[in-house]
């Protein structure tokens, strides 16, 4: 596999998908953004413009980057489009299996079999997207953290299949991205969710059972380990429904208990309170 990759598709714009496409595009890559939901597109467009006005304003880009940056992404709703003259694909659509799998089969039949095609799931099993490809071994993890433009790590997963120029090509991506890759093995949950979901899942279950206050959980977290935010903070900024969804394929994947997802976690989803996208989680958050 020859790779000079120019035009990326990132498919899914949302929270993940707008922070792909921002970085890419900030770096020199022609994207195209595409999402079932042209609201989507709507809310990612003026998202990423204001993301760069904050660095314009913090003066770690130009004015003119920032208007060359917006000029290189393409906004689409038709995944033909979306996939023409594309070099490399990235997914970051929802959190759920059955979603993937159905855009990854559709990515095989239209993508030629040398387009490396990555997901940025936090917790799914790579093996599994990739068996349902043509030419598995050109699918890899690429797990981006949230905030995309600002976050360092990027978490390389190697399905069984994985082939090893594949990895090359994408740790290249992330040396032009200015990004760190840390490569891992495909378990449930990788190393990043492994390790923090159990974290925020313990810190809701001491919500749960009273034992402290959430100012109180989140506050001991940020003063006694120096950790930037809280985890109910925390868990409210990934998305309370994504946080479950990782919980699910842990407790599934092991078959340990010990994953099991908080009862008051599972209720908020169920609420709708979501965290910041819906402008309630643990906390309330104004949506202007
Ligand atoms: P999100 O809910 O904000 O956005 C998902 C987007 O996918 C929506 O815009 C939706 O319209 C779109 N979508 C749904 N089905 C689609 C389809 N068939 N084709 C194209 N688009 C489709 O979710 P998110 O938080 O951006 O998460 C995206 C992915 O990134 C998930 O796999 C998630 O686990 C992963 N991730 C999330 C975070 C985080 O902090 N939120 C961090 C790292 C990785």
């Amino acid at each position: 596999m020859e790779h000079t990759i120019k035009t990326v598709t990132v498919i899914g714009a949302g929270t993940m998908g707008n922070g792909i496409a921002h970085t890419f595009a900030q770096y020199g890559f022609a994207v195209h953004l595409f999402d079932v939901q042209a609201e989507q597109l709507k809310k990612a467009q003026a998202t990423i413009a204001k993301n760069l006005d904050r660095q314009v304003a913090k003066n770690t880009i130009s004015a003119d980057e920032k208007d060359k940056t917006l000029s290189r992404i393409l906004m689409v709703t038709d995944i033909n489009q979306a996939i023409t003259n594309s070099d490399f694909v990235i997914e970051a659509a929802s959190e759920n299996e059955q979603v993937k799998l159905a855009i990854f089969k559709q990515l095989s039949t239209l993508c030629s079999k040398d387009v490396i095609l990555a997901t940025n799931t936090s917790s799914i099993s790579i093996t599994k997207i990739a068996a349902a490809v043509v030419a598995p071994e050109r699918v890899i993890g690429m797990h981006f953290m949230n905030p995309v433009p600002m976050m360092k790590l990027v978490e390389i997963i190697n399905g069984y299949s994985t082939k090893k120029e594949v990895t090359e090509t994408v740790m290249v991506l992330c040396q032009q991205l200015q990004k760190t890759p840390n490569v891992v093995n495909d378990y449930p949950g990788f190393i990043a969710n492994r390790i923090l979901m159990p974290m925020l899942n313990e810190a809701i279950y001491s919500l749960f059972e009273g034992v402290a206050k959430k100012e109180e959980i989140d506050s001991i977290m940020k003063l006694g380990m120096g950790h930037p935010m809280g985890p109910l903070q925390l868990a409210d900024f990934i998305g309370l429904d994504v946080c479950l969804s990782i919980l699910q394929v842990l407790y599934q994947g092991f078959g340990n208990p010990k994953y099991a997802p908080c009862p008051l976690l599972v209720n908020m989803v169920q609420a709708n309170k979501l965290g910041i996208k819906t402008g309630e989680g643990f906390y309330k958050y104004d949506r202007k």
